[in-house]
């Protein structure tokens, strides 16, 4: 696409709905050399409509306010708006409640005994069955999948995203405060902490590439615990952490803190890396691992 600028604007929003109808506009190819493709969560890392899109599409019924406000957003920036979808035009999926006439029909059916009932907790699978082979990450990379399909048995992960990263930790450039979180101006080749980013690639396991942390993005741990840490609950993880930044920079205690409950790391520190496990259960050993 060469000609962007010159090209109308074009956004994909999608409200509460299951990126269906996204996965069928990126089946076809046909529009990409048409538009400049300005917004689409799925596909482009912008996070933000810009005020002058030409056309908006948006997928997903209105669940949340959250959806209203972006809704609404999308609206006042957009010239042209097309509703895409069944869950667009009528609620769709996410509006079944237990009370829904559609529940019933299916309770009805003769191929459905009954419908599901909510856990009171998502769960991860090995609590119900044994697992062969774990590939973790937020989505594990395209290189990940196949080497779990492939040659699962002969991978060499790295074991920290540090060793993939290919910044050098320095002695002497001590920050004296948190510059950023995820992303800003940084220095090529010089480790993100020295610089006062709050990356967590030493605590992450490797695999990846260093997809963020090689252009300039802090890694935010969404491959999980590395090793030593994949039977620790999320508590030591975070201590480690700590050390790090102690040990590398002079920020103060309180702000260190302040960054591992933001939730950006929250969301992978305390949550997904939660690898600690009901002791009844089998222990994931790490050689079932990618
Ligand atoms: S930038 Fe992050 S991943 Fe790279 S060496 Fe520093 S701590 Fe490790
Ligand atoms: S957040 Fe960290 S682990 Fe996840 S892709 Fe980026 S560098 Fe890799």
């Amino acid at each position: 696409m060469e000609n962007n600028r010159e090209l109308p604007k074009f956004a994909v929003l999608q409200l509460s709905g299951c990126s269906g109808c996204e996965v069928s506009l990126l089946n076809s190819d046909e529009w990409i050399d048409n538009v400049n493709l300005v917004y689409m969560p799925l596909v482009v890392s912008s996070n933000k409509i810009p005020d002058d899109v030409e056309v908006l599409l948006v997928s997903g019924g209105v669940r949340t306010d959250e959806d209203i406000h972006n809704l609404r957003k999308g609206r006042s920036r957009a010239r042209r708006l097309i509703a895409v979808g069944t869950c667009a035009l009528s609620g769709g999926v996410a509006q079944i409640r237990d009370d829904h006439p559609a529940r019933e029909a299916f309770l009805r059916s003769s191929h459905r005994l009954r419908l599901p009932d909510m856990l009171p907790h998502a769960y991860p699978l090995d609590r119900f069955v044994p697992i062969d082979l774990y590939l973790p990450g937020c989505p594990p990379t395209p290189e990940l999948f196949i080497t779990a399909l492939t040659q699962a048995e002969d991978a060499k992960i790295a074991s920290i995203v540090c060793q993939e990263c290919g910044r050098k930790k320095l002695q002497d450039m001590r920050p004296a405060s948190i510059t950023g979180m995820r992303s800003g101006v940084t220095l090529p080749d010089i480790c993100l902490i020295n610089q006062g980013y709050f990356c967590v690639g030493t605590s992450t396991r490797g695999g990846c590439g260093a997809l963020c942390t090689r252009p300039g993005h802090a890694c935010v741990g969404c491959r999980g615990p590395a090793n030593p840490y994949l039977y620790r609950e999320p508590a030591f993880v975070q201590d480690n952490l700590r050390k790090v930044f102690r040990r590398m920079t002079d920020i103060p205690e309180a702000e260190i803190n302040e960054a591992l409950d933001s939730p950006w790391l929250s969301l992978f520190l305390d949550q997904f890396t939660d690898y600690t496990q009901d002791e009844s259960l089998p222990l994931r050993t790490k050689d079932k691992f990618i």
